[in-house]
């Protein structure tokens, strides 16, 4: 997909409706438009990158603290009692649209959202044999 066609390329100049909640000269936030509680939220950057692996350091760290302040309004206005980031990178890790963003989900103690998989005990020797292939 490139930034031509790119929904949230569209949401950040204003040419697809949303619901806006915050911005800077880097970052938009606005509404998801499926919430997962009452509050879920996207931060993208105005930039267009496709994902982690792409987006620009400047835009990372922009959309990271536009996040935080996000959270931190939720935890104020929503109040929430806890709050969630996603961020999902390619298909394989469920991403749908393909422009970096941050869920910021709010969490309330008696939301229904569960994890979606079982945290497992490692397989003898995966720890340390994985850890040798990311330090290489
Ligand atoms: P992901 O699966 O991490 O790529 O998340 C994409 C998110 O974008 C989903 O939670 C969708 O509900 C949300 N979404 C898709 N289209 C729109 C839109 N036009 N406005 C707001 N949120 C959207
Ligand atoms: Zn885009």
């Amino acid at each position: 997909m490139s930034a031509d066609d790119c929904i949230f390329c569209k949401i950040a100049a204003g040419e697809l409706p949303s619901q806006p909640v915050d911005s800077d000269e880097r970052t938009v936030a606005f509404m998801d438009i499926n919430p997962w509680t009452r509050g879920h939220a996207l931060v993208i950057p105005r930039q267009h990158s496709k994902n982690l692996y792409e987006i620009e350091p400047a835009d990372l760290d922009a959309t990271m603290r536009a996040a935080q302040r996000l959270a931190k309004r939720m935890r104020d206005s929503l109040d929430c009692d806890g709050v969630n980031l996603l961020n999902s990178c390619e298909a394989a890790a469920w991403q749908t649209v393909f422009h970096f963003h941050v869920h910021v989900i709010p969490r309330f103690d008696d939301d229904p959202l569960r994890l979606p998989g079982a945290p497992r005990d490692p397989e003898e020797g995966e720890l340390a044999e994985v850890a040798a292939e990311l330090r290489a």
